[in-house]
């Protein structure tokens, strides 16, 4: 079985789980306790913390842990929505059309059920946010924006920086779902000039069951877990020791190999979309050439049943993925193919290969040999 999905989810690195492993059970204090195995633990969350803080390049207490990408996405939508409006009385939120659900479901139920007013923002043909959509959209009466800094269905990476610095210009907090992009682009957070931002460890070699959030120091946010005092008063609940230090090992390695991997996965991804292009019929690439994630191949086949195609490429041993893991099931397009303007027809056939730092070019000439076939098999069988 060869696996070409790493968007949806990563191995844990080796090397992240031997720095985990004393947390289970060797050193398993309460980091919150006074005593010396509580020390311990607390130490090991604030070493982790100093070193998510440097691949960031912020302050340690402007990272809080999570449980999840997911969670980051509640925490700074939510708690920075309530804060605002409780502060100014905005209560406009903004957010791309082609957003991950951990973000669009948050604002869904933000309007639905705390009378937020959304405005969802339109995205071109490849994916993206323009600055200029952006600037068009907000006003004085707008409490956050969020913008993906990159996609997971399509890959497709948005110009983070600039729309950053319209939100500022216009004293709008303005955060950008990172857990897609982490693995693969820089995350400085003053280079990017966002006010939030969420990372998930599962996407970078790091374990399931662990996020972060960057928020910018005096970025007022309202908790939406609630208890005891831990992560600065936001985010009740005895830490995740292991995970938290898992999360900064698989940051810091992904910090430090960055350029490696990209340079590893943009060739074969690039003979991915190449190759596919040329060799199929009624094919199309989804999202952009150009401004695109690095391990990033997504494609729309027309008049083909994508789960009808994963399950075939499943069978002859290819994990794929149609575009969001969560997706799978749903006989609808996805709301990204939606937003990028794709008829029923291609919108229903997409297909997502994504790799990783153990992909083989044999992987690659392999998947490449078998998909025209399954694709053609799978149009017959529509
Ligand atoms: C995976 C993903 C999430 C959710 O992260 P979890 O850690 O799985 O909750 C959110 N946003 C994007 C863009 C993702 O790719």
């Amino acid at each position: 079985m060869i696996y070409l999905d790493y968007s949806a989810t990563t191995p844990v690195d080796s090397r992240v789980v031997d720095a985990m492993s004393p947390f289970f059970n060797a050193s398993f204090g309460n980091p919150s306790s006074v005593h010396r195995f509580g020390q311990i633990a607390e130490s090991a969350i604030d070493s982790a913390r100093e070193s998510v803080a440097r691949v960031l390049n912020c302050k340690p207490d402007e990272i809080i842990f999570t449980s999840c990408g997911s969670e980051s996405d509640n925490l700074a939508i939510r708690g920075a929505a309530y804060a605002m409006r409780e502060k100014t009385g905005a209560k406009w939120i903004l957010a791309s059309r082609a957003e991950h659900p951990a973000v669009t479901k948050t604002l869904e139920h933000l309007g639905k059920y705390d009378g937020f007013l959304i405005e969802w923002l339109d995205v071109d043909e490849r994916g993206m946010v323009t600055p200029e959509i952006v600037a068009k959209a907000i006003c004085g009466d707008t409490a956050i924006v969020s913008v993906m800094y990159a996609n997971n269905e399509i890959g497709t990476i948005n110009l983070i920086k600039e729309i950053a610095e319209i939100c500022r210009a216009n004293d709008i907090l303005f955060h950008t779902d990172a857990v897609q992009a982490a693995a693969y682009l820089p995350v400085d957070v003053n280079e990017l000039g966002v006010d939030m931002m969420s990372l998930g460890a599962h996407k970078f070699y790091g374990p399931k069951g662990i996020g972060a959030l960057y928020a910018r120091k005096g970025t007022a946010l309202v908790p939406h877990l609630t208890g005891g005092g831990q992560e600065f008063n936001l985010r009740a609940g005895t830490q995740n020791v292991p995970y938290i230090v898992g999360f900064a090992e698989a940051l810091r390695i992904t910090e430090e190999e960055r350029e490696q991997r990209v340079a590893h996965v943009q060739p074969l991804r690039d003979k991915i979309i190449g190759t596919v292009l040329e060799s199929i019929p009624d094919s199309r690439l989804t999202g952009d050439m150009e401004s695109r994630l690095p391990h990033h191949a997504s494609f729309a086949f027309k008049d083909v049943d994508g789960n009808l195609l994963l399950t075939l490429l499943d069978a002859a041993g290819f994990a794929c993925s149609s575009g969001s893991a969560c997706k799978t099931g749903n006989p609808e397009p996805s709301e990204v193919m939606n937003a990028i303007g794709l008829s029923r027809e291609w919108g229903l056939g997409s297909l997502r290969v994504t790799l990783g730092k153990d992909t083989l070019p044999e992987h690659v000439e392999s998947v490449l040999n078998t998909l025209p076939n399954l694709v053609e098999k799978a149009r017959r069988l529509k």
